[in-house]
């Protein structure tokens, strides 16, 4: 098994399995995928910084395409 690269496709899956969209990094985390289906907040809201339901189940993923930042 190669586990080397992260194909663009793991993104695009969890853009749609997830109902997300990709956007400018996070100032906060980095991460470039917000979540859309959040009523409580006037804006889309990174997934990282504000996980949902079941985020915990493919942080992972998210860690492995957009890795933390240090500060
Ligand atoms: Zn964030």
């Amino acid at each position: 098994m190669k586990k080397d690269t992260s194909p663009p496709s793991a993104l695009t899956d969890l853009v749609e399995r997830y109902q997300l969209v990709q956007g400018e990094p996070c100032s906060a985390c980095g991460c470039q995928l917000y979540r859309t289906n959040m009523y409580q907040w006037p804006q889309p809201v990174c997934v990282r910084c504000f996980p949902g339901r079941g985020y915990h189940e493919w942080s992972d993923q998210v860690d492995a395409l957009f890795p933390k930042q240090r500060t």
